[in-house]
């Protein structure tokens, strides 16, 4: 007998689950690139994209994952020997800070941890500091995808303004983009970087660079930029194919028209208020299990948590085993910890990871909770039991 037969839930953070109305729309043939639908569809993208971001300027899309859009992003406003100061609360802002380096940046690091948000005193004294303003860009990670950490955006905004630093202040929105709450033009934030296979529900492919006119003219100011990699005919081409600096991503733009459509007809704040009642679901039921065991959310404060993704730990080798019983036993499949251990020390089967970004609803989190409170169970695995009940009562308060 198997339990897992039936409609799986890939519960990592991302990709994600991916919509069926997305799904169809690029099951489809070819389009021709030269005329027809897909040049209107294409224009029509990116004001909807902005619209995601909450930002009236511009938006570049790249045939590319994530990283290629940190790079894009990096491409268009940092010239070897520029300084940046990177933030890291996890292994994401580590590895932009390091493509940073690798593209000739000098990088100051500024690293909080693995559990707590970026500190805006910390960046305001670091700022005060740089009175030659030799850095150009702050680095800062929205939500943390290994440790689950939310930074405040706004409070580094702020931070740089109380300094009256110039830098631009350039934020990865990778994980959190439609899943927590992000205010690009509100915020101050003059770059914001995301990818197609998280909160936006497309499979990975696409990559997107949000920009305002300052970032605008920091590009308009450099020596060269990549032509590739330049965002300027990208959001503003004279001719089709400057969109792409070459063939058009297909059957993605038509994937990712349906899945801005969903966005849409949901409404962005729904879409966070959402992400918010699943995600403390979520915390609800961990903390109670933790209350007789030794299974802990990695972020104490609420107020530091991302609504897209959580980062559990248990004592190793229990987490792995745990993930492993769901993914047999229930059709769930949740995230492998990241960045929180080395992958050759036995401590890495100490964490896992909860995706529930994007096209997630009510049922599949009490469900994908549902068979985690089996596993503990099955496996004899110290725990609370009343979790989901928990996580039931949040989402029926919502
Ligand atoms: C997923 C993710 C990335 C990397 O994206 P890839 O598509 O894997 O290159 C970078 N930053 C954050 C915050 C992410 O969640």
């Amino acid at each position: 007998m198997s339990l897992a037969s039936g409609h799986p839930y890939l519960a990592i953070p991302g990709p994600s689950v991916v919509p069926d109305a997305v799904l169809r729309a690029m099951h489809r043939a070819a389009p021709n690139i030269y005329e027809g639908d897909l040049i209107g569809m294409t224009a029509g993208l990116l004001p909807d994209l902005c619209r995601v971001a909450r930002t009236d300027h511009h938006v570049a899309i790249y045939i590319a994952n994530g990283h290629g859009a940190w790079e894009a992003a990096l491409a268009n406003t940092v010239a070897p020997g520029d300084a940046v100061l990177a933030l890291a609360t996890g292994r994401f802002g580590h590895g932009w800070a390091e493509m940073a380096g690798r593209l000739g940046a000098v990088v100051e690091m500024m690293d909080f941890g693995k559990q707590s948000p970026a500190d805006p005193a910390r960046i305001e004294a670091a700022l005060r500091a740089d009175t030659g303003h030799r850095i150009k860009a702050v680095l800062a990670t929205h939500v943390d995808t290994s440790t689950g950490i939310l930074s405040d955006i706004k409070a580094v905004r702020a931070a740089m303004d109380a300094a009256g630093h110039p830098a631009l202040l350039m934020a990865d929105c990778i994980a959190s983009l439609a899943c927590d709450r992000f205010e690009m033009d509100a915020w101050g934030v003059d770059v914001a970087v995301a990818a197609s296979q998280k909160g936006l529900m497309t499979p990975p492919g696409l990559g997107f660079v949000f920009f305002n006119d300052r970032a605008a003219a920091v590009r308009t100011g450099l020596d060269r930029v990549s032509p590739y990699w330049d965002w300027t005919l990208r959001a503003d081409p004279e001719i089709y194919y400057q969109y792409f600096c070459g063939t058009a991503p297909t059957h993605h733009l038509y994937g990712l028209r349906a899945a801005l459509d969903l966005i849409h007809a949901e409404g962005i704040e729904a879409v966070w208020a959402r992400h918010d009642t699943l995600a403390r679901a979520i915390w609800a039921a961990a903390e109670v299990w933790g209350e007789a065991g030794a299974l802990r959310l990695n972020v104490a404060d609420p107020a530091h948590r991302s609504r897209a993704v959580t980062s559990l730990s248990l004592p190793a080798p229990k987490a792995t085993e745990l993930r492993k019983w769901v993914e047999a036993n229930a059709g769930v499949t949740l995230g492998i910890g990241l960045g929180m251990a080395d992958a050759a020390d036995p401590a890495w089967h100490g964490y896992f990871r909860i995706g529930h970004m994007g096209h997630v609803n009510a049922h599949m989190v009490l469900g994908m909770l549902g068979a985690i409170e089996a596993g503990l169970a099955a496996l004899d695995i110290a725990h609370q039991a009343g979790g989901v009940s928990a996580a039931a009562r949040v989402i029926g308060a919502a």
